[in-house]
């Protein structure tokens, strides 16, 4: 059929808007097309490495991550570079852990211009507070009276500890690329999905694991205050030298009193961390007597290739490293 005798189907005002609407659609295909052809990944900040790996997971290879404080890298006290502030003008989507993890973000956002979509990763955790009891993430703080009289207490970030906290995670951040590139959603979705299912397996194989130690034998110490939530979700008590960050130096006392604590319960092993000075721990260890039970990762992952180099290589040598030193002073 040619377009003459297509047309002439047509009152003249009908033609004339179907040929409008005809141009229009090409040129939206074109701009899709064009879009299509130089798929260029969705440029995306994360805060720190084990978002980043998470991002890397759930974006595959339509997104394109930076990451600000990475491997082996303590985010409490990071101060941020002008790379940084470049990296976040020129991103369409940022994610965070919030729970005052990154006291420097807020300033560094307002400096770089940053006008994308921001991601609150730990959004619907249920947040582990020291000093007040249990909230949700990002409840609605302004309704006083809804919440009366509820103490909120210092809110513990370390989330990500717990894997179920991890699938929550991972469902916020395929939430937050899809509102920034609804076109590769179902991607996202799907790539989570398994993700997911990966979290889930593992997590049964560390409560498994764990399971096989009685659960008064399960006492060890830690650097700072970073396993709130693995030691709620897996039953493996944790005493910390310092508080919730590395910045927060424990008093000479304080370290006196995990000393003795040390020596009276039956703790199992004293472990450093890949992102923080093992002076006090090894001081703690030396004192107490007790072994050093090696390197746990707490607030970064590890080097490229090593097995604690993505989130859950991460956990999986958390607790592979954890059971072994428990296991060790069962036969003491
Ligand atoms: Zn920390």
């Amino acid at each position: 059929m040619s377009s003459s005798t297509f047309f002439s189907h047509y009152p003249y005002s009908a033609r004339r808007r179907r040929w409008l609407g005809m141009v229009a659609s090409a040129l939206v295909l074109g701009a899709w097309s064009a879009h299509a052809v130089s798929r260029e990944p969705l440029p995306v900040v994360a805060t720190f490495s084990i978002l980043a790996d998470m991002v890397k997971e759930v974006g595959g290879d339509r997104v394109a991550v930076t990451t600000i404080v990475g491997n082996d890298a303590d985010a409490h006290g990071f101060e941020p570079k002008p790379q940084h502030a470049k990296a976040l003008r020129e991103a369409k989507v940022l994610v965070l852990n919030g729970l005052d993890f990154e006291p420097w973000l807020p300033r560094l956002t307002q400096a770089s211009g940053f006008e994308g979509i921001k991601v609150l990763a730990t959004e619907g955790v249920k947040v582990r507070r020291l000093g007040g009891r249990d909230t949700d993430a990002g409840h609605d703080h302004g309704s006083a009276a809804k919440h009366d009289g509820h103490s909120h207490g210092e809110a513990d970030p370390h989330a990500w500890q717990d894997l179920t906290n991890g699938m929550i995670y991972a469902r916020n951040i395929a939430a937050g690329l899809s509102k920034a590139d609804p076109r590769n959603a179902n991607y996202y979705e799907s790539r989570a999905s398994s993700y997911i299912a990966r979290m889930k397996a593992l997590d049964n194989e560390v409560k498994a694991a764990i399971a096989a130690i009685p659960p008064d034998r399960r006492r060890v110490i830690s650097s700072h205050d970073a396993f709130g939530y693995f030691a709620a979700a897996y039953g493996v008590d944790f005493i910390p030298i310092s508080g919730l960050s590395n910045q927060s130096e424990p008093s000479a006392r304080d370290v006196a009193r995990i000393i003795q604590m040390a020596r009276d319960t039956g703790v199992a092993g004293v472990f450093i961390e890949n992102m923080s000075s093992s002076v006090m721990a090894q001081q703690v260890a030396r004192e107490s007597g007790v072994l050093m039970g090696g390197t746990l990762y707490a607030d970064a992952l590890g080097p490229v290739d090593q097995p604690a180099s993505t989130y859950l290589g991460m956990i999986s040598w958390n607790a592979g490293r954890l059971v072994y030193v428990l296991k060790q002073s069962l036969q003491n």
